[in-house]
């Protein structure tokens, strides 16, 4: 299967495995992700959050409830919200979340939005597991036609021990544990060059059921919301 799908299979992998009720997708472009965990019946919450608004709206109609919701009313209520804004920015609405995943986000911030990154995503929404996706740059020689980056968007690409001393240095100073897989197999005699698409899963060492640090988070919204039934 095509990139892209094997590492939507990982996340809605981890989603089977542990069951996360509430689930936010950063850099959810236009929704597919957060389409195919809406048959999750796990989960009770699922957000949303791109800096592009046009991309988001454009096909969030897929997350509004089938025919067969209304005919065949489930137990589980499913909440789904999208935000206009940015993971530079911190916004109540991301707080308590079990699953944050950011697929092929990162490689897209800017310098200085990668700089606050680590603190809005750990230190503020602090959810129990993130997952956070990027391409593996020394699998580049191996793909046709790619001589800097894999698109022109993309402000950098890291190698494995770039991308690995970043993700240990968050999951350090913020409390977490992570470990590093991919998607994506390298040829036949070409295992050196690791997974096309490099995976670090963090999960929340010391989880917390009370939140005494939530007093001094801030209450202001940041983003622009819309919110629905997805069933
Ligand atoms: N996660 C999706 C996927 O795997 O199919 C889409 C990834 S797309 C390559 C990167 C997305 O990140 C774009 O939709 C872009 O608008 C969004 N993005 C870029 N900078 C962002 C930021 N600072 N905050 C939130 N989203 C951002």
């Amino acid at each position: 299967p095509p990139l892209y799908k094997q590492r939507y299979q990982f996340v809605k992998d981890l989603v089977g495995k542990y069951k996360p009720k509430k689930v936010a997708d950063l850099g959810c472009a236009d929704c597919t992700l957060l389409w195919m965990l809406k048959f999750y019946n796990c989960i009770e919450v699922l957000a949303g959050l791109d800096i592009c608004a046009s991309v988001m709206k454009e096909k969030m109609h897929r997350l509004y409830p089938l025919p067969a919701d209304y005919l065949q009313p489930s137990e589980r209520s499913l909440t789904v919200t999208l935000h206009h804004g940015s993971v530079a920015h911190e916004d109540p609405c991301m707080l308590g979340f079990d699953l944050v995943t950011c697929i092929e986000l990162i490689e897209h911030l800017e310098e200085s939005e990668l700089e606050k990154f680590p603190e809005v995503v750990f230190g503020f929404m602090a959810p129990t597991m993130v997952v956070i996706s990027t391409p593996n740059s020394e699998f580049n020689p191996l793909l046709p036609g790619v001589t800097v980056f894999r698109h022109q968007d993309h402000k950098f690409e890291w190698d494995r021990a770039q991308f690995q001393s970043w993700a240990l240095d968050a999951a350090k100073r913020y409390g977490y544990s992570v470990e590093f897989t991919g998607v994506g197999n390298p040829p036949t005699g070409m295992e050196d060059v690791g997974f096309c698409t490099q995976i670090a899963v963090f999960v929340k060492k010391y989880p917390q059921t009370s939140e005494p640090a939530q007093s001094k988070k801030p209450t202001e919204a940041a983003y622009k919301t819309v919110r629905f039934s997805g069933n």
